[in-house]
């Protein structure tokens, strides 16, 4: 019998073909390996039977019942099937009614007289408890529960055509005909914090026999996740390779001469940063640096002028952008700044292809260029440098652990800088990365004016046109901003396509706008950018792949659309976009009423403050404790299984535990096999599709 490999691909599992394969990848599940390591949403405890004589409206029935009878409603044409159930159970005779919308069909399968598993949920309408979402199995011929029912379900996200059913389908597949995981953890640690073995671990995941059992396994799998995001982070500083480019602190004659160039000058928090940072970039270690700081508020100025100290002692910089759109961005504003100082900047990204390609990286690995500015194409093994000494990495939280390591490695100890929009408490910051030194710009540079936030009711709308319009008259832009690309299945929503439509006909006939999203081709996205940047077009319509980074200071006002849908920090990012000259912006947040207890309350913080870190501050308070900056949710470091709050114990002990086995057995470093932890710590890479949902 073929047993299948944990690195097959899903389309090996019998009825996944290329469309679910696609749904797959969504989720981050390419191989069987990755699909036995798909977390679980939640649970679902079927093992525990609620009979319908004892069900309250809302909850769910998990029980044997008898079909009594059959009947229709509605009209001649949409008939639809009625099925009256009743209780089996020594619980009473409770009776219910199954309204089979779209599934008339069931009336040959559930027989008068038959009995089944049914669970679902039910609400109590005309005094008749009812239920449109059920799920029904035969009962077996030995009285055994059938497939489902009787179990603690797994519960996962979803995307596209997959569901529930059809993941457990796969997941059974792959449990019942696949090759086993090898045991990666020390085995004294497994024995020690009483995990199970990695095999064990996986099956209670899925198929769990309690919520103890599932439990034990969720714990398992975050400490196996926490022990190699540890030990990847925690390796101990070598001596730097920048060091030696340079003795003399202060800053550099380019530095000084750069500074001098710019428009305005440095603010007093990006002074002091930039210190900070050339202080350390000729300190004999390595740099390990986080910058934080508001969006907009300079950082990225700030990291030019750091890489001109490197640059200038015969040292290469790589910036490392999450997108292409703002790779591009970058390259471009770096082209206007630095190469009037003889400083050679390359591009590269996943299309640069062909001769380009290859001439550019033969110039990077000889040595002929300073700055070479991408995306995550910047990590693909054929990109060699001749001395990179200094990377510089922009929204740092968008990237996997394995692929900043493997940047790492390119160079010789190379000094890092990351920076973020996103704060992160600092013990959190500090655990997790080892010793990683925090940079913080605070003020936002002068003669910035906070944005002026209105929130619209949807039925409000017309004043907000006409206030955009004002200032389209005067010469400033817009963005409309809009949660989804199409209607798929939620018809309320006023999808991007409808509304541009609708902006250009009827409220602003003649302003030349474009519509754009993460579907279009990205040469597209970027002439539409530039076009937009050079005042051709007065608006963009357009899904969050504005969301991050994009830097046009003559747009003014920030529409977003159904900002109920949106969490705090996307709005606060995209609210980011405007506000980024000495005109004053606004941002209009249009709303449906009807708003639940968080989105009111988000939007409230969104009206009331323009400060990220007080605006990150309410969103824990908001969230709830579970849910810091830190953990899976707020995308700052994309875990499976642990959560950096919840964990905290468990990353101290962790912590504790990789520092004695490096101080003993230092080659502990490089497993040499180790799909767990490929699986677990190498995040899919990033995409603006993945920003979009
Ligand atoms: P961040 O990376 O923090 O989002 P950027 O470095 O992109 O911010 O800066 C945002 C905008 O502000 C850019 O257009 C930049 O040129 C400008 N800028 C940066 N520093 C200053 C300053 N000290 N005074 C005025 N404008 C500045
Ligand atoms: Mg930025």
């Amino acid at each position: 019998m073929y047993v299948r490999q944990l690195t097959d691909p899903i389309t090996s599992l019998k009825g996944v073909g290329k469309h679910s394969a696609d749904s797959y990848e969504n989720l981050g599940v390419r191989t069987l390996g990755e699909l036995l390591l798909l977390a679980p949403r939640t649970y679902e405890d079927r093992s525990i039977l609620v009979p319908l004589a004892r069900l309250e409206d809302g909850e769910f029935a998990n029980t044997v019942v008898e079909v009594v009878s059959h009947g229709y409603f509605g009209g001649t044409r949409k008939r639809t099937l009625k099925v009256i159930v009743k209780d089996i159970s020594d619980a009473g005779d409770g009776r219910a009614a199954l309204l089979c919308f779209g599934r008339n069909f069931l009336e040959r399968v559930l027989r008068i007289g038959s009995r089944f598993y049914l669970y679902g949920q039910f609400q109590r309408n005309f005094h008749e408890l009812q239920s449109s979402q059920f799920d029904m199995l035969p009962l077996q011929s030995d009285g055994s529960m059938p497939g489902d029912f009787g179990k603690l379900l797994a519960i996962y996200p979803l995307s596209g055509g997959l569901s529930q059913r059809i993941i457990r389908r796969d997941v059974a597949a792959t449990l019942a005909r696949t090759d086993r995981f090898a045991e990666e953890l020390p085995a004294e640690l497994v024995e020690k914090y009483r995990l199970l073995p990695i095999n064990a671990a996986v099956r209670a995941l899925h198929q769990p026999n309690s919520l103890d059992d599932a439990l034990d396994a969720q714990r398992t799998l975050a400490f196996i996740e926490l022990f190699y995001l540890l030990l990847m982070t925690r390796r101990k500083n070598t001596s730097s390779g920048s060091a030696a480019l340079r003795k003399s602190p202060g800053m550099s004659d380019l530095q000084k001469k750069f500074i001098s160039l710019l428009p305005f000058t440095l603010t007093k928090d990006q002074r002091t940063v930039l210190d900070e940072i050339c202080a350390e970039l000729i300190d004999a270690n390595s740099m390990n640096r986080l910058l934080q700081g508001d969006v907009g508020s300079g950082k990225t100025l700030v990291a030019w002028i750091s890489a001109l100290q490197v640059i200038e002692g015969g040292g290469q910089v790589a910036f490392m952008a999450p997108t292409e759109l703002l790779a591009r961005q970058h390259a471009e504003k770096a082209a206007e700044w630095l190469e009037p100082l003889g400083i050679r900047l390359a591009f590269l990204t996943g299309s640069v292809v062909g001769k380009s390609r290859k001439l550019l990286l033969e110039a990077l690995s000889s040595g002929h260029i300073d700055i070479i500015i991408g995306t995550h194409a910047l990590f693909s093994p054929e990109v060699t440098f001749s001395k990179l000494r200094y990377i510089i990495i922009d929204e740092q939280h968008r990237f996997g652990v394995v692929q900043r390591v493997s940047l790492l490695q390119k160079g010789r100890a190379p000094d890092v800088l990351m920076m973020t929009a996103t704060p992160i408490p600092r013990t959190l910051a500090l655990t997790v990365f080892g010793d990683l030194n925090i940079s913080t710009i605070r003020t936002m540079p002068e003669g910035r004016l906070p944005v002026t936030t209105y929130l619209v009711a949807n039925e409000s709308r017309e004043r907000m046109y006409a206030a955009v319009g004002v200032e389209f008259s005067r010469g400033h832009q817009a963005y409309f901003v809009y949660p989804r690309i199409d209607d798929r299945g939620e018809s309320s929503l006023r999808d991007v396509e409808t509304m541009f439509q609708l902006l250009t006909t009827t409220m602003y006939p003649g302003v030349p706008a474009a519509l754009i999203h993460s579907r279009l081709p990205e040469d597209e996205k970027v002439s539409i950018l530039t076009r937009f940047r050079k005042k051709e077009l007065s608006y963009l319509v357009s899904t969050s792949v504005v969301e991050v980074g994009i830097d046009i200071p003559n747009a003014t006002c920030m529409v977003i659309e159904h900002a109920e849908r949106f969490g705090l920090s996307a709005l606060h990012q995209l609210r980011g976009r405007v506000g980024r000259s000495d005109l004053q912006s606004y941002c209009f947040l249009v709303y449906e009423r009807e708003l639940g207890d968080d989105a009111r309350k988000r939007l409230m913080v969104m009206k009331e403050s323009n400060d990220g870190f007080h605006i990150a501050e309410q969103d824990l308070l908001i969230r709830g404790p579970g849910e810091v900056a830190g953990t899976r949710q707020s995308g700052f470091l994309k875990l499976r299984f642990a959560n950096l709050t919840d964990n905290f114990e468990m990353i101290e002990l962790i912590r504790d535990e990789i520092d004695t086995i490096l101080r003993n057995d230092p080659g502990l470093v490089s497993i040499e096999y180790a799909m767990v932890r490929d699986v677990l710590i190498n995040a899919a890479p990033f995409d603006d599709k993945a920003v979009e949902n």
